[in-house]
């Protein structure tokens, strides 16, 4: 896996330029020439204390944080892992919560261990809303397949 600054339309393993790549999904796509994946990546910086059920002053942890990130393909809602009501949080975006919880813990011990003592252990990502995170960077990361050496 490598990232790149992807210039639109060329492809950062064949250099294939003015392709139109194939979709897989929101995320992710395929170089028709050369079958290498792309997946588009995002760092957010939290802007405002998120919303969600843990504490105010667990939340108040992640504000100014940089994070990794993926917007939600759906817009559907989400799951409060406390009580499993359901939210409604419009656009957003996906941490991953291992690499959410390692950035966290430089930041607040307190408020990584609130995260991994309550999640529930399916949870594989926090949800940040739109209006609580603006886009630092947008990038993207590609796995090249084998290509052999004829
Ligand atoms: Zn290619």
């Amino acid at each position: 896996m490598k990232e790149t600054d992807l210039k639109p339309g060329e492809c950062p393993n064949c250099h294939a330029r003015f392709l139109v790549f194939n979709r897989i999904d929101s995320d992710t796509e395929e170089c028709p020439a050369c079958g290498c994946i792309m997946f588009h990546a995002l760092n957010i910086r939290v802007t405002k204390v998120p919303a969600g059920p843990a504490p105010p002053k667990i939340r108040e942890a992640w504000v100014d944080l940089n994070l990794p990130a993926r917007k939600t393909p759906s817009k559907g809602p989400d799951i409060d892992f406390t009580n499993s009501d359901m939210v409604l949080r419009g656009k957003s975006y996906l941490v991953p919560l291992r690499f959410a919880l390692e950035i966290l813990e430089k930041k607040s011990p307190e408020a990584a261990q609130w995260f991994r003592v309550t999640c529930p252990s399916w949870m594989e990502h926090l949800t940040f809303g739109a209006n609580e995170v603006e886009t630092v960077e947008e990038y993207c990361i590609y796995d090249m397949p084998q290509i052999s050496p004829n």
